[in-house]
């Protein structure tokens, strides 16, 4: 499986990196070992100075598929969940200077913590879909799908026009404001409305 990343899905996002908003989404990869096996700590890598976290929406696609139209777009997932796209900021600001891919500030192991999955059914509107973040008990990011640039259906119509989707690859769909430094000790907290579906520790 793969991991697809959305990059600049949140107007208040896009200008808190003072970066422009997109036109068309912007998606960069993670490859399967940047999960974070259950239970694990996290461990902060040692070629960063300042990891930062990034709380988002997860959908997993269930169904084989590319050039998929955005009206079908919705037969193609049908579990949702949220996990975080740990991000080298130090390293990725180099690659940005540069104009280099992101690679090693993105897809580095252990980079995509992800909650268990939940029936998208559950919300009877997709655009409608609460999370959070707490880190030491405290909410550090608070996000709603109903602020995203681009939907669920856009992005798979989007990304599925380049790279194939198979079944269990996962979306992550970017990521709204408030992204942060994460430190030692620190003790995360994912929530997809009140529902908590991911905890770890920082190490
Ligand atoms: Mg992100």
């Amino acid at each position: 499986m793969k991991i697809i990343c959305i990059g600049r899905n949140y107007v208040a996002h896009a200008n808190e990196l003072n970066n422009p908003v997109p036109t068309q989404p912007v998606f960069f990869l993670k490859p399967d070992t940047a999960l974070l096996p259950p239970h694990n700590p996290f461990f902060y890598p040692d070629f960063t100075k300042d990891l930062h976290y990034e709380v988002e929406l997860v959908i997993k696609i269930n169904k084989n598929g590319r050039h998929i139209a955005e009206k079908f777009a919705h037969k193609y997932y049908d579990e949702i969940s949220v996990g975080i796209d740990f991000t080298a900021r130090d390293l990725q600001a180099r690659c940005k200077e540069k104009g280099l891919p992101w690679e090693i500030a993105k897809a580095f192991d252990f980079s995509a913590p992800v909650g268990s999955f939940k029936a998208i059914s559950q919300f009877t509107d997709k655009k409608n879909i609460p999370f959070s973040l707490k880190i030491n008990d405290e909410i550090r990011q608070q996000g709603n799908s109903s602020n995203m640039i681009f939907s669920f259906d856009q992005i798979i119509a989007y990304v599925s026009q380049f790279v194939t989707l198979r079944s269990g690859d996962m979306i992550f769909t970017g990521t709204p404001e408030g992204v942060g430094p994460a430190k030692m000790e620190d003790h995360f907290e994912l929530f997809l409305a009140d529902e908590k579906l991911l905890e770890f520790n920082v190490k």
